[in-house]
């Protein structure tokens, strides 16, 4: 536990912290300090870095900092338009990462892992090659997908067409890989919005993450804790009925808010061809399209009732909206923000705030691969005991 929080606090302010300052923070002597950096220095996870001069203090404290390369993990996603794979270091820089599309509804899970595990070892290949001179060590790969992910099963993945499927022989053909996790695709964005740096929470406390593609989901994150749920399936909002004499779901009810703002419901009411992406969808708005417009209106009414309802419920001050919902973000904001005020009974003391993510369609998978190093954090001795 104790070498786990040198680490933190490493991780936290690399570069910017000294046993010295480890030890105060943690109320405890620079000398058990000392011995616990030495140990995660002996495995290479950290370094000295060049002396600070710091003489305000008396004397010079030597800066420690997370080694760069030293650990790599992976992160995988398939989604329904895409696979993607992205490999990161301890220190939070991407070493490599590819994304490839097509086209993943109703696709074959054995066909579709057999892509991604083509694209993984490739993107393996050259992230190893680029933090070669740390001597790097793999730690593990973890998968996003889109669906109700369980400890044991892929309950369901309604738009890639999956549904009970066993982890273990969909991760089988990963096995090289070390897959050590499979999480939902908006838990894992939510993940690397809460934690823009492996080991360091420094994002926004309390949030809900939305991620949109033909699905809509959502990662809630409270006081910096994932809210997982009994199963871990907390967070499906794109089946929240937003009105139940709408169009039929992709789950087979009424009205879901996917059935409004989803990809291709949003092309469909938008009059334009089924594979149209998010821009094309604005561009269609912005010059002067009137079922664009009102096909983009109606899905951010819909999505504020949406909101509104886990507001309501969870007490949430941010709403954070990502993937193509973030590309659509300038036309729906207004809208949905008029539902919140109206329907969120706090509005008048503290209206929401709904902000677009930078707009970056690879945070499931920066997400998946900080979860893996995350718990490398958890348990430095874990991992040290397994060194080579
Ligand atoms: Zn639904």
């Amino acid at each position: 536990m104790n070498l786990s929080l040198v680490l933190r606090h490493i991780l936290a302010a690399p570069g910017a912290v000294s046993r010295a300052t480890i030890a105060s923070r943690m109320g405890t002597t620079r000398a058990t300090v000392s011995r616990l950096v030495d140990e995660l220095c002996n495995t290479g996870l950290v370094c000295d870095c060049s002396p600070s001069g710091d003489a305000s203090r008396g004397r010079p404290g030597i800066p420690l900092a997370p080694q760069f390369g030293r650990v790599v993990s992976l992160g995988v996603e398939i989604n329904i338009s895409y696979l993607s794979a992205c490999a990161v270091e301890l220190t939070g820089e991407i070493l490599a990462q590819e994304t490839v599309r097509g086209d993943f509804a109703g696709s074959d899970p054995a066909v579709a892992m057999a892509q991604l595990v083509d694209l993984a070892r490739r993107v393996m290949t050259a992230a190893m090659k680029s933090a070669k001179a740390a001597n790097p060590v793999f730690v593990g790969s973890g998968l996003a997908l889109p669906g109700l992910v369980s400890l044991e099963t892929l309950a369901l993945a309604p738009n890639l067409g999956w549904r009970d499927l066993s982890l273990d022989e969909l991760l089988e053909p990963l096995s090289d890989l070390n897959p050590v996790l499979v999480a939902n695709e908006a838990d894992l964005a939510a993940f690397a919005v809460a934690n823009p740096r492996p080991g360091a929470p420094d994002g926004p406390a309390s949030f809900v993450y939305v991620s949109g593609e033909v699905g809509i989901g959502a990662g809630i994150i409270i006081d910096h804790h994932p809210l997982a749920g009994a199963h871990g399936w907390s967070g499906e909002i794109g089946h929240i009925c937003v009105d139940p004499s709408g169009p039929i779901c992709s789950c087979g009810a009424t009205g879901c808010l996917e059935a409004y703002l989803g990809l291709r419901a949003l092309a469909r009411s938008a009059g334009l061809p089924a594979g149209s992406t998010p821009e094309e969808i604005v561009s269609a708005a912005r010059d002067g399209s009137s079922e664009a417009r009102s096909a983009i209106a109606t899905g951010g009414a819909a999505l504020g009732r949406a909101l509104s309802a886990i507001v309501n419920t969870v007490d949430i001050p941010e709403i954070i909206l990502g993937g193509n919902v973030a590309v659509l973000a300038d036309e729906l904001i207004p809208p949905a923000r008029d539902e919140l005020h109206a329907r969120v009974l706090q509005s008048p003391w503290a209206e929401p705030e709904l902000r677009i993510s930078e707009v970056r369609a690879d945070l499931a998978v920066i997400g998946a691969a900080h979860k893996v190093l995350q718990r490398l954090v958890d348990d430095p001795i874990a991992w040290t005991n397994g060194i080579p």
